[in-house]
């Protein structure tokens, strides 16, 4: 489902990507780990069609991501390991702005952020602000965020990192409850330790 080739990728003044090929079957969480430096960001930028590398395929449900990558946007969430909550939202506005920016219908949208609060354990929270949020829950939010459009394919960039032994617990069930559900997830982490329970 998921066929990366040869795939290289140039910063100015470093070789980020040398000949990287894998494959991710449908419906599987896969955990990239590797020391601090070692290209995983890069790696999940050009599969989210953030970054052109510099030579190489990458393939997503047959969409070429690089020559197509607006077209991919629609099949894939990446959540970046820094991300950003317009804190002046409540939960519910934050899920309607991410709605309305994957196109989802104006008459899906309630059913879309209820049945992602519902999945994401995060209905309790629809009416407060985003900038209220304890760091576990805005990292729900974030995710939930990237997946209102139901991808097929999700990408997080150390989702744990920062995160309390009970909220990364709960990250963990999330994890296997949406490959569960079909999707297949793409995870990078430095917690070698917990990628056991889900990957
Ligand atoms: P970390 O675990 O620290 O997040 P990483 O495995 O995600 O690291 P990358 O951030 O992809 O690694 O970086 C890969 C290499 O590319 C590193 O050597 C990094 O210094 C370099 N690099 C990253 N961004 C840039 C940039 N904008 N310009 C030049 N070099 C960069």
């Amino acid at each position: 489902m998921i066929n990366v080739d040869n795939l290289v990728f140039d910063y100015m003044t470093k070789r980020a990507l040398k000949g990287v090929t894998f494959k991710i079957d449908k419906g599987s969480i896969v955990a990239l780990i590797g020391p601090n430096g070692a290209g995983k960001t890069t790696l999940m930028r050009c599969m989210a069609g953030l970054v052109k590398p510099f030579s190489g395929e990458i393939f997503i449900n047959d969409i070429n991501v690089p020559e197509d990558s607006r077209r991919a946007h629609k099949h894939i969430s990446y959540l970046s390991d820094v991300f950003g909550l317009y804190d002046n939202l409540t939960a519910r506005q934050c899920l309607k702005y991410a709605a309305l920016a994957f196109d989802i219908d104006c008459d899906k949208i309630d059913v879309a952020i209820s049945d992602t609060a519902e999945k994401l354990n995060l209905t309790e929270y629809l009416d407060e602000y985003a900038g209220n949020l304890s760091r576990g829950i805005r990292q729900r939010l974030a995710i939930g965020l990237g997946i209102i459009h139901k991808p097929d394919f999700i990408i997080l960039d150390e989702p744990a990192s920062g995160l309390d032994p009970e909220a990364r617990e709960d990250l963990s069930k999330l994890f296997i409850k949406l490959k569960k559900e079909g999707h297949t997830l793409l995870i990078s982490s430095n917690i070698l330790a917990e990628l056991e329970d889900y990957a």
